[in-house]
């Protein structure tokens, strides 16, 4: 134990105007400074949802990232312990899939019996005491899952998923897994004597996996309600000799009332009698800690409680250590919890300028341990994984229908599809909404995608789709399908019948509201006012500039329900679309857009994104526009047959202006 001045309260965030500020000292936790002889310090380190992100490395970008990586929340490790009087290191779930290293080792590399997979060997070399699964574990199937957890130095738990039938009784489950598992470990007490604590470890992955992995799992699995199977095995727990029981729950933290199969039941799990402490992960946020969980009712985001116990939520991709300190003292032959404090401690902060900052290094023998997979990852991201018929740029994505949003709604439309053929929507046509995210603006001249017709290599996916956004989808009507166009289309200026280079675009309307709706056919009659302001008003509720909106060949029925598969962002009311919001969600999944993008063109080896030209400005005879994109636009116009264009000179700012003649 390193003899320092306890600092420990300043090492907690401290949050000044929204900017997180950090100093990562080592110092002793009080708890292991205060203990009584009676009395001892336990310490338990949470990560979560890691997605195989053990290098601080961005691999669809191809650069060094500060951000990720379990090499860096590794280094926090050894600090971490030498603060605690004693410790135990857990993970949540959500390892095995989530960047291109865990899609190199399922797609190309294979995990035979005996292999040991990156993440397993990084994790074996930190020393865990015990882990869960996420919902990300089965994205590869049972054999691949089961392959690589066989590597592990360590145990998973997981009491709600079985081989099959749900039994009467869920202690007669047949599980696949140990539901829990009992530490037995000798703890130094605040006079130096070593007694035995018996910890135990529950885990609880989301049922929804059922339908988001259904190709890997129907007929092989089944899942249970989470609060179900913790109210069976939590009191066989105890029976078995438990002191403390801990919940590994690779589910986040929803207050809006509790229901049968529901997803994110940490919060009530909480309530559950027996259980002393909750890890909780799945959604990607922090706590205790601002902002992410302030106005749930019964979590303390500050104090780090759900209804009254100790809860963390790490992070993910190695963002945060999650940390529950225990004071325990001795009951008779038991330990009880007298206090406890909680912390999510991040990796790196942001300066003033919101510039990140490292806050730790890479541990060295994690480094080690994954080095050959690392560099095979490297090789993997910048060699083809299939080939496109047609470039894919974003120079024209403004006035014409475009590749690179194209094969983005052919990708969603697919998964969507899938996902949803069998349940209550499958009977519903699948729309696709899709923007261009980078079309120059505040970017650049040089900010726009450009990827060349022949072999696409997974980096260039990360171009095609900049944000790290999650799928889902909405059911909608026709009327309401033309508004989200007519929001669309206010990105466009008001052109006058006999206008001559008028501007074209609107330039505080950002690109990535420009949503295309794949799926149906349209045209965008320029020459009427837009028909909702930025913020989704209707300012001339009787304009349509929407015009011949068709879908199967016909005029689209007002009235008709239609599935658009769309982001996390659009469909939470993100650019404030008229009447798109959380109420149309008919689909939540689990996997980013750019993934989709991913399994898509790996799925379909040979794409042909060529744009199918189901949406054009509508033509206004004698009118003609003027518009900025990248100068490399220049190359691709005399092959560009989707609309009259022409050089007009040089924009501003190193941006080429074309005339389109409408
Ligand atoms: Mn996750
Ligand atoms: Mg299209």
């Amino acid at each position: 134990m390193p003899s320092m001045v306890d600092l420990y309260p300043f090492t907690r965030r401290s949050f000044l105007g929204g900017i997180a500020a950090s100093v990562t000292l080592v110092a002793l936790h009080p708890y292991a400074a205060r203990a009584a002889a009676n009395q001892a310090h336990l310490r338990l380190m949470e990560t979560t949802d890691i997605h195989v992100n053990v290098m601080p490395y961005d691999y669809y970008a191809d650069k060094p990232n500060d951000t990720m990586g379990l090499a860096r929340t590794a280094s926090l490790i050894d600090s971490i312990r030498a603060e605690a009087g004693n410790s135990m290191l857990i993970d949540n779930g959500d390892f095995l899939q989530g960047n291109p290293m865990g899609d190199y080792m399922a797609y190309q590399k294979g995990m035979k019996p005996g292999d040991v997979h990156p993440v397993i060997k990084a994790m074996n070399a930190l020393g865990y005491d015990c882990g869960t699964l996420g919902n990300h574990e089965f994205n590869y199937g049972l054999e691949f899952m089961f392959n690589t957890l066989a590597g592990a130095q360590f145990p998973f738990v997981c009491s709600n998923l079985t081989k099959g039938q749900l039994a009467a009784d869920p202690k007669q489950d047949p599980l696949y897994f140990k539901p829990y598992h009992i530490i037995e470990k000798q703890i130094r007490d605040g006079s130096g004597a070593t007694s035995p604590i018996k910890v135990g470890f529950i885990g609880f992955v989301p049922p929804q996996i059922m339908l988001w992995d259904a190709k890997n799992l129907d007929g092989k699995a089944q899942t249970r309600d989470i609060l179900q199977a913790a109210r069976a095995w939590v009191p066989q727990m105890k029976e078995d000799g438990a002191d403390i029981v801990i919940a590994l729950s690779h589910s986040g933290i929803d207050g809006h009332g509790e229901s049968e199969g529901m997803e994110n039941a940490s919060l009530y799990l909480a309530g559950v009698e027996g259980i002393d402490a909750i890890f909780t992960g799945h959604q990607h946020l922090v706590f205790p800690g601002p902002k992410d969980f302030d106005d749930v009712p019964g979590a303390d985001a500050v104090k780090g409680t759900l209804l009254g116990k100790p809860a963390v939520m790490a992070g993910f991709w190695g963002s945060h250590m999650g940390l529950i300190d225990l004071l325990l003292e001795k009951d008779g032959s038991s330990w009880k919890i007298v206090d406890f404090t909680c912390e999510a401690r991040p990796i790196y902060h942001r300066d003033d300028k919101r510039k990140v900052v490292a806050d730790t290094a890479d541990k060295p023998e994690v480094v080690a341990s994954i080095a050959a997979e690392h560099q095979a990852t490297l090789d993997y991201v910048r060699t083809p994984v299939g080939k496109s018929s047609a470039p894919l740029y974003s120079y024209f994505a403004l006035v014409a229908d475009d590749p690179s949003v194209q094969i983005v709604s052919l990708a969603q439309t697919w998964y969507i599809e899938q996902m949803l053929k069998d349940g209550p929507h499958k009977d519903m046509p699948v729309l696709s909404a899709a923007a261009p995210f980078k079309a120059g603006g505040r970017g650049g001249a040089d900010y726009f995608t450009d990827v060349p017709a022949g072999d696409i290599a997974i980096k260039n996916v990360a171009d095609l789709y900049l944000y790290p956004n999650t799928i889902q989808a909405v059911a909608i009507t026709g009327e309401q399908v033309k508004n989200w166009l007519e929001m669309s289309a206010g990105i466009f200026n008001t052109i006058a019948p006999d206008a001559k280079d008028a501007p074209l675009i609107n330039t505080d309307f950002p690109s990535y509201n420009f949503d295309v709706i794949d799926g149906v056919t349209y045209q965008i009659d320029l020459t009427k006012p837009p028909r909702f302001d930025k913020d989704g008003k209707a300012v001339n509720p009787n304009s349509s500039r929407i015009v011949n909106l068709q879908f199967a060949g016909k005029a689209i029925d007002p009235g008709q329900t239609f599935v658009v598969a769309t982001n996390n962002y659009r469909a939470g009311g993100g650019g404030k679309f008229p009447e798109i919001g959380a109420d149309k969600v008919v689909f939540v999944g689990p996997d980013t857009n750019r993934d989709i993008v991913v399994r898509y063109i790996v799925d379909q080896g040979t794409i042909n994104p060529s744009a199918d030209g189901n949406w054009s400005l509508a033509p206004i005879p004698g009118a003609s526009v003027v518009f900025e994109t990248g100068p490399r636009a220049r190359d691709y116009l005399k092959d560009f047959k989707a609309a009259k264009i022409e050089e007009a000179g040089d924009g501003a700012d190193g941006f080429a202006r074309f005339r389109l003649t409408l």
